[in-house]
């Protein structure tokens, strides 16, 4: 058995950025992941012929966490193609014009919904301290837009605008999540937006991720999957599937909420954690990315909310093909392989088309995320968040699922990863097994 202060269970940003942390302030680090890489719910894998990310992938400067890891290794920010068309089909009519046409039209809606996200949340990134959250927790976004009463042009492209948002259904999703997201945004939409899909990590989300690896000491297994986790006064044991054990006084377990209750943990984590582990996240659509013939014009398009790829982008656009990014509600109606199939759903919304190839992954599928960004059902925050960051024992939670800020993003995970090390350094004290280590002088 090997034996460590600290062991951190998942290589995904909030794992990562904790082994780091707690590795660099000199406490031996076992950092232990399921897959045969790091990164988590990011990817950025060589398909249909280039460099495309199949999870997550864009970040902004209103959001600090991520911004000051990459400003830390050097890291720029590329910004993403500005759109020249835009595509919309509402009540099977299809309309087309540019894309500030589109944003006009979104504006008015999205600022009716959005309006009191301040004052729901005045303190966006402590979002347990906002007392009035209590009273609209439980209503679903489907609910707030109805609400809106809102012509049916409107109303339905605000639907399918934020139906791409949770990447699932709106009819259990949480409206305090959509006004979480427009808060941290300093309460405006279009910002929110901007920040959810502008810009990109320049060299991808997997340089970030390997800056953060390569600045750790902490000592990197992969293929360990961890199956039980038992804790006790003096220690806490983990036992992967293949029966290997690990040892240390402070456990982080940065896994998606989804996953959690597949290990077995003895004692049991509290009900509270369990319960929300078993409803899991509103966030279980698709990601997809389609080849299509001929050099394109810019465009997005929306299509209806209940289309299998409700969104469409036109990302890259080469001498005699265009890549395009495009996302649906529900991971269950795409197969990210099938060609023929994405022709049809392409079809639905943007006919004329002819689909050359198709790649994603889905993670909805994936035993190791069973969601894609954490977007919350209703209740979540006022029910669970603040026992899900309750650490119990030596066990604490880390990932993009329990942030307090930008939750369901890169930037939640690491914010969530920092949080997870000073508790776990903080429980540790100064007895640490290995002596701490003296950065590198300079001159
Ligand atoms: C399709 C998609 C698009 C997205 N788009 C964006 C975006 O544009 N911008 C953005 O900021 N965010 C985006 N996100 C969200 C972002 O990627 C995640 O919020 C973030 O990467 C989560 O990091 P994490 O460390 O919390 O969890 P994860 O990345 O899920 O890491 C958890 C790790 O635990 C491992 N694990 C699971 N079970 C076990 C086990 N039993 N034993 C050992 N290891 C285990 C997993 O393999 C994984 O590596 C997107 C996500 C997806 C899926």
């Amino acid at each position: 058995m090997e034996t460590s202060d600290v062991i951190v269970i998942g290589a995904g940003f909030a794992g990562l950025t904790a082994a780091r942390e707690l590795s660099r302030s000199g406490y031996t680090t076992m950092l232990l992941e399921a897959k045969d890489r790091i990164a988590g719910r990011t990817h950025l894998a060589e398909r249909l012929s280039r460099n495309l990310e199949l999870g997550g992938t864009w970040v902004h400067w209103t959001q600090p966490y991520v911004w000051a890891e990459m400003g830390r290794y050097g890291i720029k920010a590329l910004p993403g193609p500005e759109f020249t068309k835009a595509l919309w089909t509402v009540d099977g009519q299809r309309h087309e014009g540019t894309a500030e046409s589109l944003m006009e039209l979104l504006d008015g809606p999205n600022r009716l919904l959005l309006a009191d996200s301040r004052r729901y949340f005045p303190m966006p990134w402590s979002p347990l301290d906002n007392p009035d959250v209590a009273d609209i927790d439980g209503l679903t976004l489907s609910e707030a837009i109805e609400r809106l009463e809102l012509p049916d042009d409107q109303r339905r492209l605000l639907r399918s605008f934020w139906t791409l948002n949770f990447n699932g259904r709106l009819d259990q999703a949480a409206y305090t999540q959509a006004l979480r997201w427009c808060a941290v945004a300093s309460g405006d939409w279009q910002l929110m937006f901007e920040a959810c899909a502008s810009f990109k990590i320049d060299g991808g989300t997997r340089r970030l991720a390997e800056a953060i690896l390569v600045d750790s000491t902490a000592e990197l297994r992969l293929n360990q999957r961890v199956a039980s986790i038992d804790q006790d006064g003096q220690q806490v044991l983990v036992t992967t599937e293949a029966g290997k054990q690990y040892a240390a006084r402070q456990l982080i377990l940065a896994l998606p909420l989804s996953v959690l209750n597949d290990i077995d943990i003895q004692p049991a984590l509290s009900p509270g954690k369990r319960e929300a582990a078993a409803r899991g996240q509103a966030g279980r659509g698709a990601k997809l990315w389609v080849k299509v013939d001929g050099r394109q014009e810019r465009f997005v398009a929306f299509g209806p909310e209940s289309a299998a790829l409700n969104f469409v982008q036109a990302e890259y656009i080469d001498h005699d093909t265009t890549t395009l990014v495009c996302f649906g509600p529900d991971a269950g109606a795409v197969d990210v392989q099938d060609v023929a199939a994405a022709q049809a759903h392409l079809d639905a919304i943007v006919p004329g088309l002819t689909v050359l190839d198709v790649a994603g992954h889905d993670w909805v599928a994936d035993e190791h995320a069973r969601s894609t960004w954490p977007m919350h059902y209703t209740g979540y925050l006022t029910r669970y968040l603040a026992e899900l960051q309750r650490s119990e024992g030596r066990i604490r939670l880390a990932g993009s699922d329990f942030a307090n800020g930008w939750g369901g993003f890169i930037d939640g995970a690491i914010e969530s990863g920092l949080d997870a090390a000073r508790h776990a350094a903080s429980a540790l004290g100064n007895g640490a097994t290995s002596p701490l280590q003296a950065p590198a002088s300079v001159g």
